[in-house]
């Protein structure tokens, strides 16, 4: 049988002696994401605010794989210092997931939006990620190759589903990606975007308030468009393994929607129609 010549993996291990960075990798969506980048091999720096729940993350994983790093993402001279030390650590950086995020405010409207909000959201959201490509892309350039992932939102592509500052901040991150995957092909940079809907995070608490979860549940599923069970923060960790592995070696510039087609949708006006008629 002739040889497969593509340098897609058989092993189980898919991000075998691979380096990755994941900002806001304490919690949620990161945390999920490290446990399954040291699962498939690789070396992984977690940075975050969150330093108790960074570090016990780290104990648990139980593994030298791992390491965390205390780093604001709106602080560049943080952001630097923490690239230095992943690159100093393990020798170099192949991956770097610009995870961090806040939903900030719950201001329901325009007029009612501060700035402070609206900067805090921005600074963490977009400068934060910002930050994150351009110290990464300073180690990655060189080395010509890497891969840049960005965690956005479908909130950054369905308009009304979150305040604005969270809105307008996603679509921006939507757009520096795009941007970057443009500067950065040229180095053998990968550039990716993983837009996830709901995911049951302590970001999700944050946005939805002191509800009961079993009502939160029933929302998501009444809401959603793929009638199964919802969304875990593992399915975006497994999206993020397969773009950061050498499988995904031609995807650029894409924005994965992990939404189950939520953003194809708009099932106002046949749900209004079935209503009056029944
Ligand atoms: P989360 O609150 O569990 O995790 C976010 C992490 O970012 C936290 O650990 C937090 O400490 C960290 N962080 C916040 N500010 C930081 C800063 N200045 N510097 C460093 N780290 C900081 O929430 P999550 O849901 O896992 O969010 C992860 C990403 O996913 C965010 O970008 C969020 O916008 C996005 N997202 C979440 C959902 C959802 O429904 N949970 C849906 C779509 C997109």
């Amino acid at each position: 049988m002739a040889s497969n010549s593509s340098s897609i993996s058989t092993s189980a291990k898919r991000l075998d002696g691979k380096v990755a960075v994941i900002t806001g990798g304490a919690s949620g969506i990161g945390a999920a994401t490290a446990k399954l980048f040291v699962k498939n091999g690789a070396k992984v720096v977690i940075l975050d605010v969150q330093d108790d729940l960074g570090r016990s993350l780290c104990n648990e994983i139980g593994s030298e794989q791992i390491s965390y790093v205390h780093c604001d993402v709106t602080n560049e001279t943080q952001v630097e210092n923490a690239i230095d030390f992943a690159v100093s650590k393990h020798g170099k950086i192949d991956i770097m997931y610009n995870n961090a995020g806040i939903i900030g405010s719950m201001a329901p409207g325009i007029t009612t939006t501060d700035y402070e909000n609206l900067k805090k959201v921005f600074d963490i959201n977009v400068f934060g990620a910002f930050l994150g490509a351009k110290h990464a892309a300073r180690v990655m350039i060189p080395a010509k190759k890497g891969v840049i992932l960005f965690t956005a939102s479908v909130a950054g592509v369905v308009a009304g589903m979150s305040p604005h500052t969270y809105a307008a901040s996603k679509h921006a991150v939507i757009g520096l990606s795009n941007n970057l995957c443009v500067e950065l092909g040229q180095y053998g940079i990968r550039v990716n975007c993983i837009s996830p809907h709901v995911v049951d995070t302590p970001l999700l608490t944050k946005f939805v308030g002191e509800i009961d979860k079993n009502k939160v549940d029933e929302a998501i599923m009444k809401s959603s468009n793929l009638k199964i069970e919802k969304l875990e923060a593992n399915d975006v960790a497994i999206a993020a393994v397969y773009l950061a592995s050498d499988e995904a070696k031609y995807i650029s510039g894409l924005n994965l929607m992990i939404d189950g087609g939520y953003s194809k949708t708009n099932p106002l006006f046949p749900m209004y129609i079935s209503e009056i008629r029944s």
